[in-house]
């Protein structure tokens, strides 16, 4: 079995078609999204309807948490704010409800996923460092726990001895550790590549691959200005900021 795993979607249509379409073609037959697949970008509506009909385990990130009810968004930062207002007016009722019902910790196969941390999922804390990935680890009892939030591909591993961060590279995974793995974002990536950020795990050999695909950026782009959303939302999905 081949699952193709992936996070932060947020509204890129033109991202979420490559990563698909390259899935297929490394013969995945299994797909998980670890949430956010609106706000920000300019498809919210097409890539939920997507992800939806693919019928696959998906978990609650705090885009979709917020453009499923009605939450404040004065706290939040205005460009975001403005993206989120925007998306939910872009979004039916129902598309909404189906985002608002998401589960935030799942469980599938011999693995779990969430979109930020197992400890306390509704913090949406951001793990950038092994110190972030410890708190994790206390509450993961699977040996791989994969996650998103950041937009940054990484790899933490717990053995006996202590926690430690690995470059996002293919991995086997070795039996008597644990692996917390963020598998970076499609739809806008904040490692410095814009190119859409996807992992596959290949169940039958234990080994995770990270895959980075190009897309259609200027389409991306120019539908970001055409929606009138915030320009700076163009520019860095072109720079992966
Ligand atoms: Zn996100």
């Amino acid at each position: 079995m081949r699952i193709a795993i992936f996070s932060d979607i947020h509204a890129n249509l033109e991202a979420l078609g490559a990563v698909l379409a390259d899935a297929k073609e490394q013969n995945c037959d299994n797909y998980i999204c670890l949430g956010d697949v609106v706000g920000y970008n300019a498809d919210p509506s097409a890539c939920l309807d997507i992800i939806r009909e693919m019928g696959c385990p998906v978990v609650k990130g705090n885009h979709d948490m917020d453009c499923g009810h009605d939450t404040s968004l004065e706290m939040m930062n205005p460009v975001a704010a403005e993206a989120l207002q925007w998306t939910r007016e872009q979004l039916t009722p129902d598309q909404r409800k189906w985002l608002a019902r998401l589960r935030m910790v799942r469980q599938v196969q011999d693995f779990s996923i969430v979109h930020s941390t197992l400890d306390q999922p509704t913090s949406w804390n951001y793990v950038t460092n092994k110190f972030d990935a410890i708190a994790n680890f206390t509450y993961q009892v699977s040996p791989v726990c994969f996650h998103g939030h950041t937009h940054v591909p990484r790899i933490f591993i717990r053995d006996q001895k202590q926690v430690k961060e690995a470059p996002a590279e293919s991995i086997q995974i070795e039996e008597g550790k644990k692996y917390f793995i963020n598998t970076g974002s499609v739809g806008q990536p904040r490692d410095g590549d814009w190119r859409a950020s996807y992992a596959i795990y290949e169940l039958t050999t234990h080994t995770i691959n990270f895959r980075r695909i190009e897309y259609d950026l200027e389409t991306a782009q120019q539908k970001i200005l055409d929606a009138g959303l915030p320009e700076s939302l163009a520019e860095r999905i072109g720079l992966g900021m």
